[in-house]
């Protein structure tokens, strides 16, 4: 087999790099993928009660990037979306991010401005300097009782880590909030694509320049295609050979569960925030794609050690050893890494895109 690019991988950074050569290069991309699908962890399917599922978990599309929306807009129309999530502590459901309705409601205030939950937040936060960790972040901002219900067991149970274990960019991605804003949230663009994300990935795809080889690990055929570029969005020590060790990841294990009744949850996903459940959070589908069914389908997430890497662990020995790969892939002439993977990085979605789109861009000017 022979192309100009042959890409490791059919998620977002696979399936955009393949469509925007192809289509914008005419050149010609084998992508080669392991699993039995394209669309990597966005892949979404109807089960079995025709409920639209994410296979990989809870996926939302948000971007505050208009060039990411309007190309992602070329493959899909969109329905209107925002995400809310609820924590659930003993029977109550408390507003994630923490706002001014989570502490009126958990401390039994009646804080009434901006103003006021600022001053909350000043006479029980703890003063923490540098920000050295997923700890100092949150306790620096919310104080010890707040970071103790909200954070420390989701985050135990996530990432088998305690907080001070983690960088602070992991809970640094939740904010805290002086408002009444319930949204996960707040960027401009958030909706969510009106035929599922594997349908995108379908249109992106489909072009004469691109062929697909699935359920096919690259390293068993890599010596039989020739080949200009490698673009490689798999697991980066895998790709070496973990010659310098592993890196971890986080897996989780999906358990889906359909129920005879319109409603399982009060919003899409409820947080379970203490430690008593082994499973972190809880999905009901058909509250993000606002589906109408007599049916439910939810799935719980079991956060495991072993099995697909889904979540790169971002803790100062991992990024070390990061580097030391990255080092080595730079030396690498006709090799591009993109995507959270390759690129070992905690990316969202519209990151990825947005990555992919600039690699293209320097690959098109041939300034890589
Ligand atoms: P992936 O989608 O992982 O694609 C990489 C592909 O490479 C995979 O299909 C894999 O099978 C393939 N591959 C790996 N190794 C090999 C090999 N050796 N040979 C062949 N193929 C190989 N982002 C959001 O924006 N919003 C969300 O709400 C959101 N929720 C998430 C929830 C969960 C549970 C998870 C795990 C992620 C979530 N994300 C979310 C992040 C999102 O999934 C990623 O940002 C995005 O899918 C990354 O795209 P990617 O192409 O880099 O990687
Ligand atoms: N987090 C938490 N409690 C919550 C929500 C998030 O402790 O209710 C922490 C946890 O460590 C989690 C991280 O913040 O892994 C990032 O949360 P996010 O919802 O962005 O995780 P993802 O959707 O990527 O799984």
């Amino acid at each position: 087999m022979k192309c100009d690019y042959l890409i490791v991988g059919a998620g977002f950074a696979g399936s955009v790099l393949a469509e925007r050569i192809a289509s914008q290069l005419n050149k010609k991309v084998i992508i080669v993928e392991k699993r039995k699908h394209i669309a990597g962890n966005a892949y979404d399917e109807y089960d079995e009660y025709g409920i639209l599922v994410h296979r990989y978990g809870p996926h939302i599309f948000h971007t505050n990037s208009k060039e990411v929306f309007d190309y992602l807009s070329q493959f899909t129309e969109w329905i209107p979306y925002e995400h809310k999530v609820l924590a659930k502590i003993g029977d109550e459901y408390y507003p994630i991010p923490i706002n001014r309705i989570t502490l009126n409601k958990l401390y039994n205030l009646d804080l009434k401005t901006d103003e006021e939950v600022a001053a909350f937040y000043e006479k029980v936060r703890e003063r923490r300097y540098p920000i050295k960790n997923s700890e100092d972040i949150i306790v620096n901002q919310v104080g010890l009782d707040l970071f103790e219900k909200f954070f420390r067991h989701y985050t135990k149970k996530q990432w088998n880590l305690e907080p001070r274990e983690l960088s602070p960019s992991v809970c640094g991605r939740i904010p805290v909030r002086t408002n009444d804003d319930c949204r996960y949230f707040t960027d401009k663009y958030q909706f969510m694509p009106k035929e599922g994300y594997t349908k995108i990935f379908e249109k992106m795809l489909s072009h004469k320049n691109i062929e697909i080889v699935l359920n096919t690990d690259y390293k068993k055929v890599v010596n039989e295609i020739k080949y200009d570029k490698m673009i490689y969005t798999g697991p980066i020590d895998y790709f070496f050979d973990y010659k310098y060790g592993r890196l971890s990841y986080r897996s989780i294990n999906f358990i889906y569960k359909n129920f005879k009744v319109e409603s399982y949850q009060p919003v899409s996903v409820v947080n379970y925030v203490e430690p008593g459940t082994d499973f972190t959070r809880v999905t009901e589908y058909k509250k993000i794609t606002s589906q109408d069914s007599d049916f439910t389908t939810v799935s719980f997430e079991y956060s495991v050690k072993d099995g697909d890497p889904y979540y790169p662990i971002i803790t100062d020995s991992n990024m070390e050893l990061f580097k030391k790969y990255n080092q080595e892939a730079n030396k690498i002439d006709n090799l591009i890494l993109c995507g959270r993977l390759a690129e070992f990085k905690y990316y969202d979605m519209h990151h990825v895109i947005a990555r992919s789109l600039k690699i293209f861009e320097l690959l098109s000017k041939n300034l890589i």
